[in-house]
């Protein structure tokens, strides 16, 4: 129904707007969201960029003021933007930050909000439910204002989070999007696909980020597209990076560390474990496995060859191991 849509975009923008008013004039909005956003560094210009914002922290601030401007409490729940339990209305977002996603034409979908101080007990995050209009699986935070670099650089930069894309726009790579709160998935990967067949990972620098990355670069290899990936210094992550170095600075390391992925994998062998030829085995049919993702044959040629080169391993070898694997999947 294209009404019902239509009206869970119109409060999603609505909400968008009340909560930049409130970080913008409010004394509690100043004190408390944007001081937090001025200590991660960000510019009043990005927090514009951005449409970033703060949910009071009330239990339903949000909530009557919408009711109070004409917004059915139906699309307001609907939209998860507030949460109905019995005659109860609560704000979801109270007394978070406010990070609008966007979709690629400019339209609010939904919104993560962060908790301003680190709290156990709380999720540090939390983001808009699926809705008629929120498909997270379908979005990725920052190709609105990404958009038109990726397509001009031919490359898009994939990090893990909100404020990795906003700290890398704003050092001057702007050519950033985010899988943000869900593991990459196809869908996304296509959604940079109709602006460059390239992308280079740059998640996190701790397991959990490398774990997402092996993962990230099989679905990208899946999709025929250009994989490299570049890692940060432990306990990193491009947010941090891109904070702590200038322009000139963050490009040269993007540059100089940007590696294809069967260098990343190979490099994931610790260099004490290079003599080991059991885990050197692992990893090569690992790299294999990847391989064996790509559409292309012309493709996969070459970086058997690549392959073989940087393991030390005879091509002939991976090419009938990666015959074996493809076999299997016929
Ligand atoms: P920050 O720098 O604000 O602490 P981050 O972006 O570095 O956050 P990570 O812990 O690296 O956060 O997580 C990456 C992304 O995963 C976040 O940006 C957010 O989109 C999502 N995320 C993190 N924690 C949660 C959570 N508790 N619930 C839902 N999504 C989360
Ligand atoms: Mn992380
Ligand atoms: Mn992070
Ligand atoms: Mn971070």
């Amino acid at each position: 129904k294209a009404s019902e849509k239509e009206s869970q975009f119109l409060v999603s923008e609505f909400a968008k707007t009340f909560f930049e008013d409130q970080l913008f004039n409010t004394t509690e909005g100043k004190q408390i969201g944007l001081s937090y956003f001025k200590e991660r560094g960000f510019t009043t210009e990005t927090i514009k960029d951005f449409s970033l914002g703060y949910s009071p922290d009330q239990w339903h601030a949000f909530t009557d003021e919408a009711l109070k401007k004409g917004y059915q409490l139906n699309y307001l729940e609907k939209t998860g933007l507030s949460i109905v339990k019995g005659d109860k209305k609560f704000d979801r977002f109270k007394g978070r930050v406010i990070f609008p996603i966007f979709s690629m034409s400019g339209r609010v979908l939904g919104f993560g909000g962060r908790i301003l101080k680190n709290d156990p007990k709380a999720a540090k995050y939390l983001n808009s439910p699926e809705s008629e209009i929120y498909h997270k699986s379908k979005v990725l935070y920052g190709l609105y204002q990404a958009k038109k670099y990726i397509a001009k650089e031919d490359n898009c930069y994939l990090v893990e989070g909100y404020t990795d894309v906003i700290q890398f726009f704003q050092t001057g790579v702007k050519n950033v999007v985010a899988s943000s709160g869900t593991a990459l998935t196809p869908d996304q990967i296509r959604l940079i696909n109709r602006l460059t067949p390239n992308i280079t990972v740059l998640f996190d620098g701790d397991a959990a980020g490398i774990r997402a990355s092996l993962r990230g670069i099989d679905l990208i290899l899946e999709q025929g597209m250009n994989v490299k990936v570049c890692t940060f210094p432990a306990g990193e992550d491009p947010d941090s990076f891109a904070k702590n170095n200038n322009e000139v600075e963050l490009k040269a390391y993007l540059n100089d560390n940007a590696t294809d992925f069967i260098q990343f994998k190979a490099s994931l062998l610790a260099e004490s474990a290079i003599n080991d030829p059991i885990r050197k085995a692992e990893v090569t049919r690992e790299i294999v496995n990847s391989i064996s993702l790509i559409p292309n044959e012309i493709q996969q040629e070459i970086y058997i060859k690549e392959c073989a080169r940087i393991m030390n391993v005879s091509e002939e070898v991976l090419f009938s191991s990666l015959a074996q694997i493809l076999a299997k999947k016929q």
